[in-house]
């Protein structure tokens, strides 16, 4: 469904991503993970291009993203969720406000059908009983389960998460991830740019290994995990497991 072809991102003389071939397939979990710095964020924000590629093409249901004009691109980016490390959901608004709001306002559902959507999606995430909440009266994991809520009401083809569990306290890592690993089970299409080795573990079809500009190793878990090919893999590991 989503795939790159040559891509470069260059920030002034900073050489962000150098060449990057690869691709997702339907209903893969990918995660992608390495040292900081190395261009995880700017990877997954060229995906659904809030950031503009320097060159090279961003394939996604086969159209080339880069090559469209504005409003195309708004409408495949609609199919595009995205759930960031922090929450992000308008503070003025209920959980279920937050929800149904996109949906109605670009996808012209009415508000019926967007209400009854918004309460299906609070029960997968486990949160039917905030629906009336404001944000700032929900714990972060609670928080960030209503953004994964919301980014869902827009039935998007694929889910990009950018370490979507790095600014909880860590007894809300696990809600959040379980939500997230329920949706991997159902079918979703997910790029997971994480530090949650155990997640990537258990939960990735591939994991992606970025550093110095390139994905320098694209293998299942079990293999990067035991048998990492690269120096540059092996000396991170050593470093966080
Ligand atoms: P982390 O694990 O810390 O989140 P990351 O792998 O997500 O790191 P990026 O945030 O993608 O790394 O940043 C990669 C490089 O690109 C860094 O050197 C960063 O300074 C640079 N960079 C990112 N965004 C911009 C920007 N808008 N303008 C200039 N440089 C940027
Ligand atoms: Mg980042």
């Amino acid at each position: 469904v989503l795939a790159v072809q040559h891509l470069k991102k260059v920030f002034g003389k900073n050489e962000v991503l150098k060449d990057i071939d690869e691709a997702v397939e339907n209903g893969q979990v990918i995660c992608l993970i390495g040292p900081s710095g190395a261009g995880k964020s700017t990877f997954l924000r060229c995906l659904n291009m809030l950031d503009q590629p320097t060159s090279g093409a961003v394939i996604f249901e086969g159209d080339d993203l880069t090559k469209l004009d504005e409003k195309h691109l708004d409408q495949m980016r609609e199919q595009m969720g995205m759930v960031f490390q922090s929450f992000n959901l308008f503070p003025h608004k209920t959980v279920l406000e937050n929800i149904k709001l996109a949906p109605m306002k670009v996808k012209g559902v009415a508000e019926s059908a967007a209400t009854a959507d918004a309460h299906r999606l609070l029960q997968q995430v486990g949160l039917d009983d905030k629906a009336d909440a404001f944000p700032a009266s929900l714990s972060g994991g609670q928080q960030q389960r209503a953004a994964i809520a919301r980014a869902l009401a827009m039935n998007p083809k694929v889910m990009l998460f950018d370490e979507p569990t790095s600014a909880l306290d860590p007894e809300m890592v696990g809600e959040v991830l379980k939500v997230m690993q329920d949706l991997a089970k159902a079918g979703m299409t997910m790029v997971v740019v994480t530090h949650e080795m155990g997640f990537a573990r258990t939960v990735a079809d591939k994991v992606w290994f970025m550093a110095d500009g390139y994905i320098q190793e694209s293998a299942t878990p079990t293999d990067f995990f035991d048998h990492p090919q690269t120096e540059r893999a092996k000396d991170f590991l050593a470093k966080i497991l």
